[in-house]
This record gives C-alpha cells, sequence and structure tokens, in this order.
C-alpha cells in the first residue's frame, strides 16, 4: 500500500543501482536530456570499489577501482546526473502502463525503469552467519583486512576473487588458513602460484565451514572434511568469505522474468519482460559479467529507454 502522504514526483527514467552500469546509463540519460535520477542504497560505483586494481578497463593499463568509480561518478554527476544514495526502497510496482517506485522518502512514477541492481557477495551458509556478520565474518578485504593486523585469519574459497583477497590479506594477516571445497583452485595461474608460495598460507583442501564458535566475539570455526566426514576447529580472530555471488533482484522477484538463479532476462537490447524496463549488467542473464559488458549494458538500456519515451521503440 503506497504512502500517499510522500511527495511524488514523475519522471522520464528511474535507474537503480549506481555501479559502472548504472553509472554509465546515467550519462547517456542526461546527455539525452531525459529527467532522471539512479537510486543507490549502498555506496556509488558498486563492486568496483571493493576492487583493487582493475588491468582490463580499456584506456587505464592499471587502475584503482574506487579511483575508476569516482571517475564514473564524477562523469555523471558533471553532465547533471542525480544521484540519491540515501532514500533506500522500500516498493516496487512494474507493469506495461505504470510504473512505482516508491522510496523512505518519496514515490516515484517514472515512465522507464533501468535495473542495475549488480550482485552481492554469497554469505556463508552457517546458522551463526547474523551473529558475526561484520564482526569476525566478513566479504569485503580491501574494507575489513587492516581489522586483522598480526592476527589469524581463515579465508573460505578458491575462486579468483578469493585468490585475491588472500593475496591481499596477507598483507597484514600473521596466517591466513585457506578452507576450499574442492583438491585445487579455480583461479588464475598466476594468483594461484602466489597463494601456493606465501608462507603465511596454509590450505585446508575439500572442506566447508559448518560452524562459527565464540560468545561475544568469533574465536574459532569449525569444518568438515567432505571426503572422510571429519569435523575438526581451527582458532581464528576472523573469517573472509569469498564463495561467489548472487543477483541483487529481490524487490524484483513477483514482476520480472528471472532465470532459475534469479538473474533477470532480457533480449539483446536489455528489454525486459515488461516494457519500459530494462536491466543492465551483472544482474542481467549473461555470460561475462565485466566492467566493459556493464558498461556497453548501461549504455544500450539507456538509449532504449530514450527511444521508449519518444515512441520510436516499444
Ligand atoms: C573482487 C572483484 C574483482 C573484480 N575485478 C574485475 C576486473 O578486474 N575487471 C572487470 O572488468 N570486472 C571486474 N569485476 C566485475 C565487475 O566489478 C562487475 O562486472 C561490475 O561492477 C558490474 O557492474 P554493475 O553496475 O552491473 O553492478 P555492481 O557493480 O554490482 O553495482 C550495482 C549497484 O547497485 C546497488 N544496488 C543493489 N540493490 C539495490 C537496491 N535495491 N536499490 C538501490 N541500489 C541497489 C549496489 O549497491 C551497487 O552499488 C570484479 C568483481 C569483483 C567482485
Amino acid at each position: 500500500m503506497l504512502n500517499m502522504s510522500k511527495q511524488t514526483e514523475e519522471l522520464d527514467l528511474v535507474i537503480i543501482g549506481s555501479g559502472p552500469a548504472g553509472l554509465t546509463a546515467s550519462i547517456y540519460a542526461t546527455r539525452a536530456k531525459l529527467n532522471s535520477i539512479v537510486l543507490e542504497n549502498e555506496v556509488i560505483g558498486g563492486q568496483i570499489i571493493g576492487t583493487y586494481t582493475i588491468e582490463n578497463y580499456p584506456g587505464f593499463t592499471t587502475i584503482g577501482g574506487a579511483e575508476l568509480a569516482e571517475k564514473m561518478h564524477n562523469h555523471a554527476i558533471n553532465l547533471g546526473g542525480k544521484i540519491d544514495e540515501f532514500d533506500p526502497i522500500v516498493s516496487v510496482k512494474l507493469s506495461d502502463d505504470e510504473k512505482i517506485i516508491e522510496t523512505e522518502n518519496k514515490i516515484y512514477k517514472p515512465k522507464t525503469v533501468i535495473i542495475a541492481t549488480g550482485s552481492r557477495a554469497r554469505r556463508l551458509p552457517i546458522p551463526e552467519e547474523g551473529k558475526f556478520h561484520g564482526n569476525g565474518i566478513h566479504y569485503c578485504e580491501l574494507c575489513d583486512a587492516a581489522m586483522y593486523e598480526e592476527k589469524d585469519v581463515v579465508a573460505v574459497g578458491g575462486g579468483n576473487s578469493a585468490l585475491e583477497g588472500i593475496i591481499f590479506l596477507a598483507k597484514y594477516a600473521k596466517s591466513i588458513t585457506v578452507v576450499h571445497q574442492f583438491d585445487h583452485f579455480q583461479g588464475n595461474k598466476s594468483n594461484q602460484d602466489t597463494v601456493l608460495n606465501n608462507p603465511k598460507v596454509k590450505i585446508i583442501w575439500n572442506s566447508e565451514v559448518r560452524h562459527a564458535i565464540g560468545e561475544n566475539k568469533l574465536e574459532a570455526i569449525s569444518i568438515e572434511n567432505t571426503q572422510t566426514k571429519e569435523i575438526s576447529e581451527i582458532k581464528t580472530d576472523g573469517v573472509f568469505v569469498f564463495i561467489g555471488r548472487t543477483p541483487a533482484t529481490d524487490l524484483f522477484k513477483n514482476t520480472i522474468a528471472l532465470n532459475e538463479w534469479g538473474y533477470i532476462l532480457t533480449d539483446e537490447n536489455m528489454r525486459t519482460n515488461i516494457k519500459g524496463v530494462y536491466a543492465a549488467g551483472d544482474v542481467r542473464d549473461k555470460m561475462f559479467r565485466q566492467i566493459t559488458t556493464a558498461i556497453a549494458d548501461g549504455t544500450i538500456a539507456a538509449l532504449m529507454a530514450e527511444r521508449f519515451i519518444t515512441k520510436k521503440e516499444d
């Protein structure tokens, strides 16, 4: 039920999410003179904020993720793009004829919507995750590694993001015990070599975390060997989790067509199953999730929204 005491704003386009896809959509929308706003519920920039160095973004041999995010943000703002990061969305109603986005303070009635909500880290599937989230169990090494200077930490996972995370953690931690569910790493060879040759790193293969143990502070975790079923404990000050990502589509579950993993289904022009609603970036069902593919999606989505508004496109 909409709270009608809130101010209602009619506009051309609401972009949900301010990662590379959302910021690019904002740049194109502003240049097309659409009255648009980007809504963000965490930090402007999306996933790249937590990426140490990026070496595959054309034009920059190497650039820090936070620096690239700031450049994209400034670009959008300098063109006159509006971004609101302090007003979380509470409900979304999307149909062919009407789009309503209610935030804590406002009701937006846009002609078009671009969903660019990306993905978030998959939570460690143990009962105590909530108790220790942010205080013992962490998902962003760039944000939280400094809390573990000269401490013993556990890293969970074995793909590229885990390996990059471990390499970064090694700058701070005294020791890193890696718990991985397989008997080999899946990440690239050079990251594997760096991790395998680091004397601070000990690896426990074929194992999964079952519990986090501690009263007011994390003290240990229990792990299960998936082959022998043996349970053992590891004393630790903190756990860093790198076990993949999940699409941020909870808000749209009942209206937008999703694939079996929750990613939004679109055609090649970013159209969803609802007219005037587009999806761009990592939130979309696609093969490659990179900054370059996200910004390409954001470009197309904004240009399609412009065509929809000017009645050139369904
Ligand atoms: C560790 C790591 C390293 C990576 N390294 C590289 C690399 O070197 N090169 C490369 O090309 N790619 C890299 N990537 C991938 C790249 O970061 C992503 O492909 C890209 O950020 C996707 O952009 P996006 O805009 O689609 O989504 P995101 O970057 O995920 O941004 C989505 C935004 O939407 C916001 N949001 C979510 N839900 C809501 C909501 N309900 N309301 C409002 N806002 C919401 C989020 O807070 C976020 O800011 C890396 C990713 C990770 C995790």
